[in-house]
C-alpha cells in the first residue's frame, strides 16, 4: 500500500514512512493511494472475531509490507490488554433502534487510547528496527495529549512533547498528563487556545531544517496510522449489528474529524453506513458547513466538552481530497484560501454530495446538561458532555431506514468531566480505582509562550534527558 499526500506535492510513501513522518511536507495530509474493500462475504467472515482478531483483518491491508500479520497481531493484542473491558468496545442498547459503543474503557479513558495505544509501540517498533529516535510534538484539546504520552512514557526511541491550552481543559485531563513521571515525557501550557497549539504545531512542521534537526513527528489524527486503528471499531459495531446485512448510521461528537473521518473510511471500505452525523457544541463550524456549504472560522469559545473546543478540523481536509475526486491542485486552493480569509465555500453539486451521507447537529452548554439529565433518565446510564452531544445529535438527524440502526460514540469517561456531570445530574461519577490518587499526585508542567522560537528552543533543551 503506497500513500499519498492531499496536496499532491510531497513523496509518495509506503505505511513505515508515512507513520513516522505524520504531517506530510507539503502541508498535506497521507491518505492510501487507493481503499481497500472487503467483499460482503467478507464482512461476514468476521462475525464472532475477537476485538483484537478483527482489528488485524480491517489494519493488515494498510500496513502493507512494513509489518507482518504476526507483528500486527501482537501489537494490537497488547494494546488491547491494557483496556478494562474485555470486548474493548462494548456496545449498549439505549433506545429501540439506538446504541451507544463505549469507547473509553482504555488507560486514559477517551477514544483516542485505541489508537495511540496501537501507535506508541508501532512508532517504537519501526524506529528501533531504523536506528532512528524521534521527537513527537502534539497539540490536545484535553484527551490526545494524555493518550499519547501514556503511549509513549519511557520508551527508548521517543521523546514526547504535548503543548495544551493552558486553562481550557478540565482538571482531570490536565494532571492525566502532568502527573506521568516519565523522563521522556514534557507537558507545555501554551497562552493560547487549542487551534493555537496546533497552529504552533504545523509551523514546527512547515520548518524543515527545525525537523530534521530534532527528528519530529506527530501523533495527532493528522497521522494515518491513528486513523486506521479507528476504523476497526466502526467494523466492530457494524459486524455485531448485522453488517453488510442491513444500513447503519453513526453519531459522533466531533472535533478534528478524526474519528468520523475514520467512519467514512469504513463506508469506503464496504460497511453499509448511511448516515454519518456530526455533533457539535457552540463551535460549530462543521454544523454551520453541513448545513450551508460555507466554511467560516469564528473564535473558539470553552463549553462544557472542551475537547470539541476546535474551529479547524484538520482532518476535514482528506474528506475534501474526496470530495474533489483526489484532485490536490483544488484541495491547495481551498486550503490556501481559508488559511488567508478564514472561509471556504465548497461548490454546491458536492455540498448536496456531501449531504447525502453527512449531517450535523449542535447543543450549546444548557442543551447539553439537559441532554445528560435525559440520557441518565431514560436510560439510567451517566455520560459525559461530549457523548451526550453525540447521542442527542443521533437522536436528531440520525436516519433509520428499513431496520436501520444508530450508533452513538460514547467518547470519554463521564468521571473526566466530573464538574460538568455532577452540575447535570447530581451525581459525581469515581474515577476507576487504577486512577484513583490522580488528584492528589505531583503536577509537572512547564508555560510556554505562543511562539514558534520559544517552542523550538524547549524542544532542543527537553531532547535526550
Ligand atoms: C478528541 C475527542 C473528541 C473529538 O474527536 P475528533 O477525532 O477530534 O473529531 C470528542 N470527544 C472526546 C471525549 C474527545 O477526546
Amino acid at each position: 500500500m503506497r500513500y499519498v499526500s492531499t496536496r499532491g506535492k510531497a513523496p509518495v510513501l509506503g505505511f513505515d514512512e508515512v507513520v513516522l513522518a505524520g504531517l506530510a511536507n507539503d502541508g498535506g495530509l497521507y491518505v492510501p493511494d487507493d481503499w481497500p474493500v472487503l467483499k460482503e462475504k467478507e464482512w461476514r467472515s468476521l462475525r464472532g472475531l475477537s476485538h483484537a482478531e478483527l482489528a488485524v483483518r480491517i489494519m493488515l491491508p494498510y500496513v502493507g509490507a512494513a509489518l507482518t500479520e504476526e507483528d500486527l497481531a501482537d501489537l494490537v493484542e497488547a494494546a488491547y490488554a491494557r483496556f478494562d473491558h474485555p470486548a474493548v468496545a462494548p456496545l449498549r442498547q439505549i433506545g429501540p433502534h439506538d446504541w451507544l459503543m463505549e469507547l473509553f474503557h482504555g488507560p486514559t479513558l477517551a477514544f483516542k487510547d485505541h489508537a495511540l495505544q496501537i501507535l506508541g509501540p508501532l512508532f517504537d517498533l519501526l524506529l528501533t528496527r531504523a536506528g532512528r529516535r524521534v521527537a513527537i510534538v502534539g497539540a490536545t484539546s484535553g484527551d490526545t495529549g494524555s493518550a499519547a504520552i501514556e503511549a509513549c512514557r519511557d520508551r527508548a526511541a521517543i521523546d514526547i512533547f504535548i503543548l495544551y491550552p493552558k486553562g481550557r481543559v478540565s482538571d482531570v485531563q490536565r494532571r492525566q498528563m502532568t502527573t506521568v513521571d516519565a523522563s521522556n515525557v514534557h507537558t507545555l501550557a501554551v497562552d493560547g487556545t487549542f487551534d493555537d497549539c496546533q497552529a504552533l504545531v504545523k509551523s514546527l512542521f512547515g520548518d524543515p531544517s527545525f525537523r530534521d534537526e530534532v527528528g519530529l513527528s506527530a501523533v495527532n489524527s493528522i497521522n494515518w496510522a491513528r486513523i486506521m486503528a479507528q476504523v476497526v471499531y466502526y467494523a466492530w459495531a457494524g459486524v455485531a449489528l448485522g453488517a453488510p446485512d442491513r444500513p447503519f448510521g453513526f453519531s459522533v461528537p466531533t472535533g478534528n474529524f478524526g474519528n468520523i473521518f475514520a467512519g467514512y473510511v469504513a463506508r469506503r471500505m464496504g460497511l453499509p453506513i448511511d448516515r454519518l452525523v456530526v455533533g457539535s457544541n457552540r463551535n460549530d463550524i462543521l454544523t454551520r458547513f453541513l448545513e450551508t456549504g460555507v466554511m467560516v472560522q469564528e473564535k473558539v469559545e470553552p463549553t462544557l466538552s472542551p475537547s470539541m473546543d476546535i474551529q479547524v478540523s484538520s482532518n476535514f481536509e482528506r474528506l475534501l481530497f474526496e470530495m474533489h475526486g483526489r484532485d490536490a491542485a483544488e484541495v491547495r486552493a481551498a486550503m490556501e484560501g481559508f488559511r488567508q480569509s478564514g472561509r471556504y465555500q465548497i461548490p454546491s453539486d458536492l455540498h448536496q454530495e456531501l449531504l447525502g451521507l453527512f449531517r450535523g447537529h449542535r447543543l450549546d452548554d444548557d442543551e447539553t446538561l439537559e441532554a445528560m439529565r435525559l440520557i441518565r433518565d431514560t436510560t439510567g446510564l451517566t455520560v459525559d458532555p461530549h457523548t451526550a452531544i453525540g447521542v442527542v445529535a443521533g437522536g436528531v438527524a440520525g436516519r433509520r431506514d428499513e431496520g436501520g440502526v444508530t450508533v452513538s460514540l460514547a467518547t470519554a469517561h463521564p468521571a473526566k468531566f466530573p464538574d460538568a456531570v455532577e452540575r447535570a445530574t447530581g451525581v459525581r461519577p469515581a474515577l476507576p480505582d487504577r486512577l484513583a490518587d490522580l488528584m492528589t499526585r505531583p503536577e509537572r508542567s512547564r508555560e510556554v509562550p505562543n511562539d514558534t522560537r520559544a517552542l523550538q528552543a524547549v524542544i532542543r533543551a527537553g531532547l535526550g534527558r
